[in-house]
């Protein structure tokens, strides 16, 4: 970038994702000066341990149901749990997260210079009738089914962000992202890749659900980058477009695959098909060659190869760290966070963020780890505090409101914990512990 000119700004909705990261890398290194955005739902603060070393990546933990907290000319919207077990865990939130955060977004761009490029997903099609599938198909979706909060929100951010451009000539270009995989993909998504790939490395047996007879159609995250680059900064652009890989294989050749090229020979073991899994999936990308010129370029057995490096240097770094005692500590700061309070209030807390930056994982970790032991202490320190301030002012209510409040939430966090329920654990530490201590500390002072 020469001397005079000026970075253009571009925000990153669902930065600490698997896609959202490697478009936040990729958004540096065409200059760019990125926003990264990220609830911590389902993403990972270390996924942004490179983009957190740059001068020009600036992180906030905020929600893209919520008021935006910047304007800029170029958005990508990847704020959204997309692994079904992740979408699955809490419906709601994924279904506001696609239709609230369409909405935001429509009120950000009207009127102004902004281009928002959308992801959206091949699961509009939901289980396909045609095949392979083209932009005008319009898909065979059940609405009431496990995968509806994923698949509806999608169609109805589509519908949203449309409307807004045929009305207001809002600049939404919709993405139909087609099955994704590649380096920094969570362990424990339950995505066929990830899951298999990690099988493989640790040991275990493949798990195949049904016969293993679906297909699936999987795109290298470097080639759909580049594709996504593309579709932000193509002239004309109007309606959706399908980005993927059309080369197509069985669930069961793909466990094969990463068998030969993990070298193990590990068993295959057959699971339940989940409800509306799709049978056959294949993306048409006749559009996206002719609109983008896109060409995905890298092979699934490449693709893998490449994949299965990156897990393997996790995984071992990983075995390193816990041989060390040594933890992750992230780059982006996570003083914006509404999580800071809730490190201020609970000791060992800090270090459960540092060593997994997710509050999902941090629950599990809690779990897993008898992380609890040092927040249930400090939770029986500031109950023992409210309590002798309740007897000193016994006319004071609210102490007492406090107090029992308080109780509940102990008790809650203990039944979650005896059910190994980290999610659970999660959520209640940061939506109802955080609130009554926050009380706490306002009319008790402890
Ligand atoms: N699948 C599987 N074993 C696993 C995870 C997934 O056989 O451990 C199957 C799953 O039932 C589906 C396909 O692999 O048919 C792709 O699943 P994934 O969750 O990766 O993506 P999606 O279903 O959203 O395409």
């Amino acid at each position: 970038m020469g001397l005079g000119t000026v970075r253009r700004t571009a925000l990153v909705t669902g930065a600490a994702g698997f896609l959202g990261s490697h478009l936040c890398d990729r958004l540096l290194e065409e200059g760019f000066e990125v926003v990264g955005l990220d609830n911590l739902m389902t993403g990972d603060l270390i996924n942004l341990d490179a983009a957190g070393r740059h001068p020009h990546f600036h992180f906030e933990i905020g929600d893209v149901r919520e008021k935006l907290p910047v304007y800029a000319e170029l958005v990508f919207n990847f704020a959204c749990p997309a692994s079904p077990i992740h979408y699955q865990h809490d419906p709601y939130a994924t279904l506001t997260t696609s239709v609230l955060g369409a909405q935001r977004l429509i009120e950000m761009a009207r009127g102004r210079n902004c281009t928002i490029v959308h992801a959206s997903t091949s699961e509009v099609y939901g289980d396909p009738l045609v095949h392979p599938q083209p932009e005008s198909y319009w898909g065979n979706v059940n609405p009431i089914g496990e995968r509806s909060c994923y698949d509806e929100g999608k169609r109805c951010a589509e519908t949203l962000l449309h409307d807004a451009y045929r009305r207001w000539r809002v600049d939404a270009r919709i993405v139909r992202i087609f099955n994704t995989y590649g380096p920094r993909m969570a362990f424990d998504d339950g995505r066929v890749v990830s899951s298999f790939i990690t099988q493989a490395l640790m040991g275990q047996p493949l798990t195949v659900f049904g016969d293993g007879s679906q297909s699936r159609s999987f795109c290298y995250v470097d080639d759909l980058i580049e594709g996504l680059l593309r579709v932000a900064f193509v002239n004309a652009f109007e309606g959706p477009v399908n980005l993927g890989n059309p080369g197509e294989l069985t669930i069961q050749d793909l466990a094969g695959l990463v068998r030969e090229l993990t070298e193990t020979n590990l068993p295959i073991v057959r699971r339940g098909l989940p409800e509306d899994d799709p049978k056959k999936r294949q993306p048409d990308i006749t559009k996206a060659r002719q609109l983008l010129n896109f060409e995905p370029v890298i092979d699934i057995r490449e693709g893998l190869k490449r994949t299965i490096l990156n897990f393997q240097a996790r995984l071992l770094e990983i075995a390193n760290q816990r041989q060390r005692g040594l933890q992750f500590t992230p780059v982006v700061s996570l003083d914006s966070s509404p999580l800071r309070s809730l490190l201020d209030a609970f000791p060992g807390y800090l270090e459960l963020v540092s060593s997994c930056g997710d509050a999902h994982r941090i629950g599990n970790r809690m779990v897993a780890a008898e992380g609890m032991i040092g927040v249930s202490e400090a939770l029986g320190v500031i109950h023992r505090a409210v309590a002798q301030a309740t007897q000193a002012a016994p006319e004071r209510k609210e102490l007492r409101a406090v107090e029992q409040r308080l109780c509940q939430v102990i008790a809650e966090l203990s039944d979650a914990q005896a059910a190994q329920d980290g999610v659970r654990l999660a959520d209640l530490l940061e939506h109802e512990a955080l609130p009554v201590l926050r009380r706490c500390r306002t009319e008790c002072q402890v």
